[in-house]
């Protein structure tokens, strides 16, 4: 490895994806808008670090990251070594100050430092979560596969969904509740559970949209079903009434996909307000950010799960000890990745190659861009 590199440049591209087939959680429906935004940090070494931002809905998210990256991001990042994520972190916090470090500020720092992982580890020739100081070689993983369906009164679409996540090896699976009455809820975990059998998994996630009494009320339910863990009851904010819950319910609760920086997570920690804090890789600000989380949440006696998967999240769950969960939607035919995610007996096998396994295939990029 060189004694030194230097940031030459910072590419980004827009990607938009033609409108896919409708689902939805409690509160949010997708399938019309999707896209991302690719960066590329090059430097003088010709190693180039990516990273990717994705979007499941929201259409302008993208082209505001890029214009995060490229107007107030690059001319922070031109020069520095990029082997000094925690000083550039400092350095980019310092850019966007004017309109705060929080929202699709953070997708962009995130997509930076995911970047510069990318290059950390590509020219040490190692994958980055041996470089962060590694747990363990295989990650348990569960697929979110649960979701509502269109015209889906039968259960039909809910069912195959779940059915496909186990024939393709998953032993575990997340189920969306909270967009109907109690009862619904009851049922779709029924069917889960007969698809499941006794011993598998199951998460529940009600996506922030129940107030404090219909979340203490539904999480006694999902308790006595025996669900592994009840996600998002409440709004983000409401960080007191996480704690309630948690106090009150022996189910653990898991939250934090959308919480933002290792100080949003301290105050979630120190109210004893989750028993599982999930960090997103894009909210939460990339690898840097998301190492410090998960100690916290270890120093706390909390254990860490991935929201969202891919390889951008295995590095980091495969270096923490507290790490229980990486979430995951199939892995079957992903035509994006230069090295796909491999599972063996339910776990995701640690990545082999150099970095952080975030370069994409340059034909995909050109399909896609804008
Ligand atoms: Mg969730």
């Amino acid at each position: 490895m060189r004694k030194q590199l230097r940031i030459v440049g910072v590419e980004t591209d827009v990607l938009r994806f033609a409108p896919g087939s409708p689902y939805s959680d409690a509160i949010h429906d997708f399938g019309p808008e999707r896209g991302g935004c690719v960066i590329r940090v090059l430097t003088d070494a010709g190693v180039t670090g990516w990273a990717y931002s994705s979007f499941g809905m929201i259409g302008g998210g993208p082209r505001v990251v890029e214009t995060i990256i490229q107007q107030e991001l690059k001319p922070a990042l031109i020069g520095q070594d990029p082997t000094f994520p925690k000083r550039i972190r400092a350095d980019l916090w310092k850019a966007v100050e004017y309109h705060g470090v929080q929202g699709v500020a953070s997708f962009a720092i995130a997509a930076v430092d995911i970047a510069l992982w990318d290059v950390i580890g590509k020219a040490a020739g190692m994958p980055v979560y041996k470089m962060l100081g590694a747990f363990r070689e295989r990650m348990a993983t569960y697929n979110m596969c649960g979701w509502y369906y269109p015209n889906d009164a039968d259960l039909a679409h809910y069912k195959r969904s779940i059915t496909a996540a186990l024939e393709e090896g998953f032993r575990g699976v997340k189920i969306k509740v909270g967009r109907g009455p109690v009862d619904e809820d009851v049922r779709r975990i029924r069917v889960a559970r007969e698809l499941c059998g006794a011993a598998l998994p199951i998460m529940v996630d009600a996506n922030q949209v129940f107030n404090r009494n219909e979340a203490l009320r539904r999480g006694r339910i999902y308790q006595e079903m025996g669900c592994f863990w009840y996600e998002e009851p409440l709004p983000p904010q409401e960080r007191d009434g996480y704690a309630e819950l948690a106090r009150e319910l022996d189910i653990r609760i898991a939250t934090g996909e959308n919480e933002y920086t290792c100080y949003g997570f301290l105050e979630l920690l120190k109210r004893g307000a989750a028993d599982v804090v999930q960090p997103d890789n894009r909210r939460a600000g990339g690898v840097t950010e998301w190492m410090e989380i998960s100690a916290l949440a270890d120093a706390f006696g909390v254990a860490v799960a991935s929201h969202g998967g891919g390889v951008t999240n295995l590095h980091m769950l495969l270096a923490m000890p507290n790490s229980i969960y990486m979430e995951s939607g199939s892995i079957k035919g992903d035509s994006s990745a230069l090295e796909p995610l491999r599972m063996k007996d339910g776990e995701m096998l640690a990545p082999e190659s150099a970095g952080m396994g975030s370069e994409l295939k340059p034909d995909w990029v050109r399909k896609y861009r804008v």
